[in-house]
């Protein structure tokens, strides 16, 4: 018997606990085994695109087959949900025409997401054109020879700015520099003779480490301060996130 769609509603039976706990996991699964599938798609484009089967296989389908043990029909499958997959995720509407995906090309994943966003939330279609003017200001920096300008102007938003100039974990910094001083001084006095300052001075140590692995250090090279996944949308990031950036990425001048 057919289902009447209109009382589909009367139909809907509510999960349990444990099981939305087992539906939000199977989803987070299939979300990360997508990201994958789509790092595997792109290196079969790759091979596609530039012919890199060459030089061992007449065609790319031969090579797929042989090499990569993917069927014919697996390995264009592939390749077309890698040009349609919109890029990071299957939250946002996908780009349907490849001007559109064209537009933004040159800018890594992470940035063309946050390219899309910006005109989806305008109210706009991701067209090219509109795509185009929002990737204006993600443009690399290093274009010419000579000295880079500085990556991000008077556009860095507020928040990141004074996250930057913030001198709280500087004071810190200072204050556990103060204490080791102090204790390393009272420890060469009689009355600092049971001090164990090795160990006192190895768990400022760790406080000092654990200070400058989260001071902000630059605008987050990924979005320039706009905000996205990788710097929790805060716009900034610690040296450590920045410098595993893509180094093309990298073009904050960092002064201090
Ligand atoms: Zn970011």
């Amino acid at each position: 018997m057919a289902i009447d769609h209109k009382k589909r509603g009367a139909l809907l039976d509510p999960l349990s606990n444990e099981e939305m706990r087992l539906l939000a996991e199977a989803e987070e699964s299939i979300k990360n085994g997508i990201d994958t599938l789509r790092i595997i798609a792109e290196w079969i484009k790759l091979i596609h695109d530039m012919r890199l089967f060459r030089a061992s296989h007449p065609t790319f389908e031969a090579y797929c087959e042989d090499r990569l043990r993917i069927s014919k029909s697996r390995s264009y499958q592939l390749l077309s949900w890698v040009k349609n997959v919109h890029p990071g995720g299957q939250t946002q509407p996908i780009l349907t025409t490849e001007k559109a995906s064209r537009a933004i090309a040159h800018l890594p994943p992470e940035t063309q997401q946050v390219v899309i966003k910006k005109v989806l939330e305008a109210g706009d279609k991701p067209t090219a054109a509109k795509l185009k003017k929002a990737a204006e200001e993600f443009k690399p920096v290093e274009m010419a020879a000579g000295p880079p300008p500085p990556a991000v102007g008077p556009k860095l938003p507020d928040r990141v700015a004074l996250a930057l100039e913030s001198d709280s974990f500087a004071a810190l910094l200072a204050d556990v520099r103060k204490l080791k001083a102090s204790l390393k001084s009272l420890a060469s006095e009689p009355l600092g003779i049971w001090l164990n300052l090795q160990r006192a001075v190895s768990g400022l140590q760790t406080v000092s480490d654990a200070l400058k692995t989260a001071r902000p250090y630059a605008p987050c090279p990924y979005c320039n301060g706009v905000g996205c996944k990788r710097c929790n949308t805060f716009g900034w990031v610690p040296q450590n996130t920045y410098e595993m950036a893509p180094i093309e990425l990298q073009t904050w001048k960092v002064t201090a």
